[in-house]
């Protein structure tokens, strides 16, 4: 221990540096040193333990204190300060620092703690109309949920939960590791309770001690009107069961709307096409037109061209999001007869002649109409 650097030397930082001094000039080095960027260096993985170590100490006040009196003995898991000794809580090795170097936060997930369960998801095929009106449905959704025999402890009935002895609790161990450059203390999942800080007498035989259960569950989902494909709904709670008391996830229904045959989506508005002969074209036309509503009446008024659009107003989609609903949008295709019966070969004929006597008179309109 005495070959021991000083801890502020290592941090090159003065006896009287400030906390932020001394944050600043351990994240510059530690960066510099880390292992990761210095796969090269065998000396870096050194340097940056060491580092780490000048830093555990003098960031926390504490300890820095215990360090300004009592040098490198203050560190020596020997060296007692209570009944306790010296706490090095905190340091969880390289992935942390990692994490709080490159992205990810300081967040610490204590694996001894409640954990939320994980979320789920479903994929739910639905119709047309069923994603414009909104429906209920009740989907079976596989997913572990806490045992119901055992309330989730994974202990037969009845049966005692200990505290784990070998981390008290904590589901974790801490270590300390003699190296050349001094004590590292380090920290691993415990080994008797497998990070669960409790332990078992007699495991729950439905769940072998595991304290959840594979369970398929009717879930009822409500799906809201105006939805549309590759939304998703939200059912909170309804996902995996949490661990250790923790709460469950959450269910997201995927949804996918099965095309219509004849009714097409764009936001709100539903288009689709009507088939008029040349006669409804050119002298004007009632129409039922099919729409979410069912058929509803539509005007065509005399002399519309191929191509045409009309507006059915507040017979598309509801709005998703507030009150109201959009437009059915219908285009008019007059369609050309392909084959005439004798009585209508004659008609047009007469039509044609008609066309001939008057120049641009009835004939000329008709033929606007079929845009010729
Ligand atoms: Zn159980
Ligand atoms: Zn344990």
């Amino acid at each position: 221990m005495a070959s021991k650097r000083d801890y502020y030397e290592i941090l090159g930082v003065s006896r009287d540096a400030t906390q932020e001094e001394i944050k600043k000039a351990y994240r510059r080095l530690a960066r510099e040193f880390h292992p990761d960027v210095n796969k090269d260096d065998p000396q870096a993985e050194e340097k940056f333990k060491e580092i780490n170590e000048a830093y555990e100490v003098l960031s926390d006040p504490e300890k820095r204190a215990a360090y300004d009196r009592f040098g490198h003995a203050a560190t020596d898991p020997g060296y007692a300060t209570g009944a306790e000794g010296f706490d090095f809580g905190g340091f969880e090795g390289f992935g942390d620092l990692f994490e709080m170097f490159f992205g990810g936060g300081t967040a610490r997930r204590r694996s001894s703690g409640p954990q939320r369960g994980g979320d789920l998801r479903y994929d739910l095929e639905i119709s047309f109309e069923e994603a414009a009106f909104g429906l209920e449905k009740t989907i079976e959704v596989p997913r572990t949920e806490a045992c119901a025999a055992c309330r989730g402890t994974g202990a037969k009935g009845g049966t005692a939960v200990h505290t784990c002895p070998a981390c008290r609790g904590s589901g974790q161990v801490r270590f300390a590791q003699t190296t050349l450059f001094g004590q590292f203390v380090n920290v691993r999942t415990c080994d008797r309770c497998r990070g669960e800080g409790k332990v078992i007498e007699t495991p729950c035989p439905e769940c072998q001690g595991r304290g959840r259960v594979k369970r398929t569950r009717k879930i009822n989902v409500k799906i809201p009107p105006g939805v549309d494909n590759g939304f998703r709904v939200r059912v909170p709670g309804e996902g995996e069961a949490g661990l250790r008391g923790g709460p469950p996830g959450d269910l997201y229904v995927y949804l996918y709307v099965k095309p219509h045959r004849s009714f097409k989506r764009e936001g709100d508005d539903i288009h689709s096409e009507v088939e008029i002969s040349f006669a409804q074209a050119a002298l004007g036309t009632a129409l039922a037109i099919e729409t979410l509503d069912g058929p509803v009446e539509l005007k065509i008024p005399e002399g519309t061209q191929t191509g045409t659009v009309f507006r059915l107003r507040g017979h598309g989609v509801p709005h998703l999001r507030g009150s109201g609903r959009g437009d059915h949008l219908v285009s008019v295709v007059v369609r050309t007869p392909t084959r005439l019966t004798p009585e209508q070969r004659e008609l047009f004929r007469r039509l044609a002649e008609l066309e001939e006597a008057q120049g641009k008179g009835f004939i000329g309109r008709v033929k606007e109409a079929f845009g010729k």
